[in-house]
């Protein structure tokens, strides 16, 4: 008898002929994300199955969190043999109390109980040994599950809900723009949940910007890397084409016009990395940039698809993601943004593309961008 985890996986069952490709990828992350844990990770009769870690609570906790598993189960794996199945089985309802249930089952026929005897039979065994327990077949607070399969057997009673999703890797790869505020990282998040490999670019505008503020963003690309396995962030110098922007162009204009280079410079370094298009945390009528008009004067300067996963959400709802995936306490440092340092004091909510071609012809958009894209720098979290 011995403890292993049963992990079962939600949406990746409807992938028809994609089916194996996902379920290589799904079982390749569970394994990366436990196998310093000493676990052995294998596929079978459609279950992700690990055995082998010391620490069974802890794996469930990390496999629970990998994208594309639906629910995980500690269980304990059994021979085919009734006596070692009634052990396993008091082993697990020892110091419980309340109501349960047996629910057996067997995919191999020949094994020589029935499934409902065997039911009757543990549950029986369970009234015997345990006072604190009853049986209640309509409602019962405890489901003992065991499952006579191909070569073992396996029980369980307790159920922890995955995140859901897709197995990273399986949706691509795109770039997000990584901020330090509490929207990026929540739209982040949701992009990799439907299996997208994310990398971050973040745009720094020191003296203006400080250490600190870079080591908040680092800290968030760390805490949505445990996702997917790590991340890489770009970190682009972008005090030059801020100040050229305030010395030059009309300052009604400044943040839409700093959002667009932001914009065309992002998808020079997402081709770099073998990102298919580009991920921000907009979100129409937040402030002065995110007006209809601000979004498309800054949706239109880059040709790869630019995805808003937030752009319908109530604040209070994005906080309530950003609190459950962790980045909220981070985001909430109250470190100073490069978009917060140049704001003007009434931007243009109405901002035209006609407007924003004349003010860029001030300046040498092209050295300029050329500039920052050489001067970035790529940390791996
Ligand atoms: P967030 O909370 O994500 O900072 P926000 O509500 O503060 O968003 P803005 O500051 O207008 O909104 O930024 C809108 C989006 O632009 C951000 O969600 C992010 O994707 C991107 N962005 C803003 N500032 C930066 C930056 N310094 N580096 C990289 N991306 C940025
Ligand atoms: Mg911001």
């Amino acid at each position: 008898m011995r403890e292993v985890l049963l992990v079962r996986f939600g949406e990746v069952h409807l992938k028809g002929a994609n089916r194996p490709y996902f379920l290589r990828m799904l079982t390749d992350n569970v394994r990366h994300c436990v196998e310093d844990l000493g676990a052995r990770v294998w596929f079978s009769d459609s279950r992700i199955y690990v055995a082998e870690v010391e620490d069974i609570a802890e794996a469930a906790e990390r496999v629970r969190k990998v994208f594309g598993v639906y629910s995980v189960s500690p269980a304990l794996e059994t021979a085919k043999e009734f006596e070692e199945i009634s052990a396993a089985a008091l082993r697990l309802m020892e110091g419980k109390t309340g109501t349960f249930k047996v629910f057996a089952r067997r995919s191999d026929k020949s094994f020589p109980i029935s499934s409902n005897d065997m039911a009757a039979e543990l549950g029986h065994r369970i009234l015997v040994a345990y006072k604190g327990l009853r049986v209640d077949v309509h409602k019962p607070e405890i489901k003992l599950h065991v499952e006579v399969r191909e070569r073992n057997a396996y029980l369980c009673s307790e159920e922890i809900m995955g995140v859901g999703g897709m197995p990273i890797g399986t949706g691509g790869r795109a770039a997000l723009l990584l901020s330090g505020g509490i929207d990026s990282p929540v739209a982040g998040y949701s992009i990799m949940r439907r299996g997208v490999k994310i990398e971050a670019i973040h745009f720094e505008s020191p003296p203006y910007t400080g250490e600190r503020a870079k080591e908040k963003v680092l800290a968030l690309a760390k805490k949505l890397g445990a996702f997917q396995g790590g991340m890489r962030v770009c970190v682009v110098p972008f005090t030059k084409i801020q100040l050229e922007i305030h010395d030059k162009c009309p300052e009604e204009l400044g943040t839409v016009l700093m959002r667009r280079f932001m914009m065309r410079i992002a998808e020079r370094l997402a081709n770099q990395l073998k990102a298919q298009a580009l991920v921000t945390g907009e979100n129409i009528g937040q402030v002065a940039s995110q007006t209809m008009d601000a979004i498309v004067c800054t949706d239109m300067v880059v040709g790869m698809p630019v995805f808003r996963p937030l752009i319908g959400f109530d604040k209070i709802d994005i906080i309530r993601e950003a609190e459950k995936i962790d980045t909220y306490e981070t985001s909430i440092l109250p470190y100073e943004d490069c978009c917060t340092v140049f704001t003007p004091r009434h931007p243009n909510t109405r901002p035209k593309p006609k407007m924003l071609e004349k003010a860029e012809e001030l300046l040498d958009v092209a050295a300029l961008e050329d500039e920052a894209v050489a001067g970035t720098r790529m940390v791996e979290v």
